[in-house]
This record gives structure tokens, C-alpha cells and sequence, in this order.
């Protein structure tokens, strides 16, 4: 009788965990095809953001492309001589009108990055031509602020998987940190060197380093420590975001060791091609 009592009660213990587990997995799939409908809703709201961006930047390229040719013009005395005084005020509006195409050409590329717009594509490339063109192309930039790059390379680099644009705008966006960041007349070493599995670019200053305070941050979007701003230096906060997006397509990474006023060290990583 008592055997029959507690079968009864197991049964009945048994259906209701089975009832219970029928209402968890109805809620569960009520929970997932609101998940589904709203994952799809925020791939809209993204891909609205980035169409946004896009016709935004684009619409702003024209007009900005239109004030740096006729300043050019103006600069150049194509139509007439300028005073000293007008030459001044006419280069620092070159200069600002400059600044805001690179502020517009870095959101255009941090969005093409995000939306998976841009493909890249790897093919074998040597490191030490491509790192000498970025050099030489910073060479007016450093020139300003009597500040040296040298390029060394320690012994055998071969030439790695990479996209070549990719990288050089990698590479362009750490040297320039390192110059606008660098004390007039002081020196950036870029270094190239394989070891086994990877191949690393260095690129070391002596300029002001970054806070400890900032250092967690530095890689997210639009985030410029507070010595950054207080230096002068003009950015977008958006280069170091752009190198670790186009370095994690590469299967690489970026890594860096600093100090307040203490110089800083970024360092590229790349996999050896066949390691
Ligand atoms: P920005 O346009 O401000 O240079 P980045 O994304 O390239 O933007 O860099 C983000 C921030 O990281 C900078 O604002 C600065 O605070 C810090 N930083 C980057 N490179 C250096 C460097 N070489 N020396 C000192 N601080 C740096």
C-alpha cells in the first residue's frame, strides 16, 4: 500500500517537473525568437548608421576638397601676391580645413571597418620597402619638429601576409602618434625583426607616454589620454582603433609599453609567412 503511495507521488512529482520543463522551453523559445527579432532590428539600425556615415562623410569630402583647392590657389599667389599677414590666417585655415578631411576620412574608415565593408586582401609583401615609403611620406611632418626617424632592421625579415594598404595606414597612424606625441628635435626608431612565428614592427619615441590612468583606453574609439589634449597635438582619437581593427584582420596584434613623459614603445605583431 505504502509502495503504491510513494509511486503515486514520484508520478506525480514526475509530471509536474515535466510540465514545468514544457513552460522553460516554451519561454525559452518565446525568449529566442525575441532575440532573433531583435538582433535583426539592431542589424538595421547599424547598417542605417552606417549608410548615415557614409552619405554624411561623403557629402562633407566635396565642399572640404572644394576650400583646399581654392586655398591652394590663394597659397600658391595664382591670382595676385599675399601679404605676410594674409599668407598666415589663409595657412592656418589650409591647415584646419586639412584637419577636418582627416577627421572625416578616419570616421569613413572606422565605419567601413565596423560595417565589414572593407576587404582586405594578404599577398606576400616585404616589410622594409613598404615601412621606408610611410616614412618618407611623415618626412614633412618630422621635418617640422626636427625630429629624426630612423629605420632599422635586424637581421633576415621575410616578406609577410599582409594587404600593403592595410598596413601602411597601420603603420602611418603609429609613426604619426609617435611624432605629434615626440618633443621637437628628439628621435623615432622604427624596428623590423622575425622571430620565428612572428614578425614585429617597433616604433619607439621619447615623447610624453601615456598615463597609466589611460592606458586600459586607449584603443577604443575616439579616446585621447588628458596629456594628449593638453600637448596641442591634433586627432581624432580614432588611429589606434583603426590599427587594431585592420591588425585583428590580419590575424596580428598591437601591444605597446609606456610611461608619462617617459617615451612609448608600440609594437606590431604579425604571423611569419610559412612559420
Ligand atoms: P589621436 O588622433 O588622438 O592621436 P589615436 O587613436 O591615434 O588618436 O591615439 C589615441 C590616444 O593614445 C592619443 O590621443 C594619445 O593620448 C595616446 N597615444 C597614442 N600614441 C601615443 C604616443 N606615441 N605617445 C603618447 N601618447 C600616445
Amino acid at each position: 500500500m505504502e509502495a503504491a503511495n510513494n509511486e503515486e507521488a514520484r508520478l506525480a512529482e514526475m509530471r509536474r517537473l515535466n510540465a514545468e520543463l514544457d513552460k522553460s522551453a516554451k519561454l525559452l523559445i518565446r525568449r529566442d525568437l525575441e532575440l532573433g527579432r531583435a538582433s535583426e532590428k539592431l542589424k538595421q539600425v547599424d547598417k542605417m548608421k552606417s549608410e548615415f556615415v557614409s552619405l554624411v562623410t561623403h557629402q562633407l569630402r566635396t565642399p572640404l576638397s572644394g576650400i583646399k583647392w581654392s586655398l591652394s590657389i590663394l597659397l600658391n599667389g595664382d591670382v595676385g601676391p599675399l601679404s605676410p599677414e594674409q599668407r598666415a590666417y589663409l595657412s592656418k585655415t589650409y591647415e584646419s580645413n586639412e584637419r577636418m578631411i582627416a577627421l572625416i576620412n578616419d570616421l569613413l574608415q572606422a565605419d567601413r571597418l565596423e560595417s565589414g565593408i572593407e576587404r582586405f586582401t594578404l599577398a606576400p609583401t616585404p616589410l622594409e620597402p613598404l615601412a621606408r615609403k610611410v616614412i618618407d611620406d611623415l618626412q614633412p611632418l618630422a621635418m617640422r619638429k626636427k625630429i629624426r626617424i630612423e629605420l632599422k632592421t635586424l637581421g633576415e625579415v621575410s616578406p609577410i601576409m599582409a594587404d600593403a594598404s592595410g598596413l601602411s595606414m597601420v603603420l602611418q597612424n603609429i609613426i604619426d602618434n609617435a611624432i605629434k606625441y615626440s618633443p621637437q628635435g628628439s628621435l623615432v626608431t622604427v624596428t623590423l625583426k622575425e622571430t620565428g612565428a612572428k614578425t614585429e614592427i617597433a616604433v619607439e619615441d621619447h615623447g610624453i607616454g601615456i598615463p597609466s590612468e589611460a592606458q586600459p583606453r586607449i584603443f577604443g574609439r575616439f579616446f585621447r589620454a588628458r596629456n594628449a589634449l593638453l600637448a596641442d597635438a591634433v586627432g581624432s582619437g580614432l588611429g589606434l582603433y583603426i590599427a587594431a581593427e585592420i591588425l585583428r584582420k590580419h590575424n596580428g596584434d598591437i601591444r605597446f609599453e609606456s610611461g608619462e613623459n617617459n617615451g612609448t614603445i608600440f609594437t606590431i605583431s604579425l604571423p611569419t609567412k610559412d612559420a
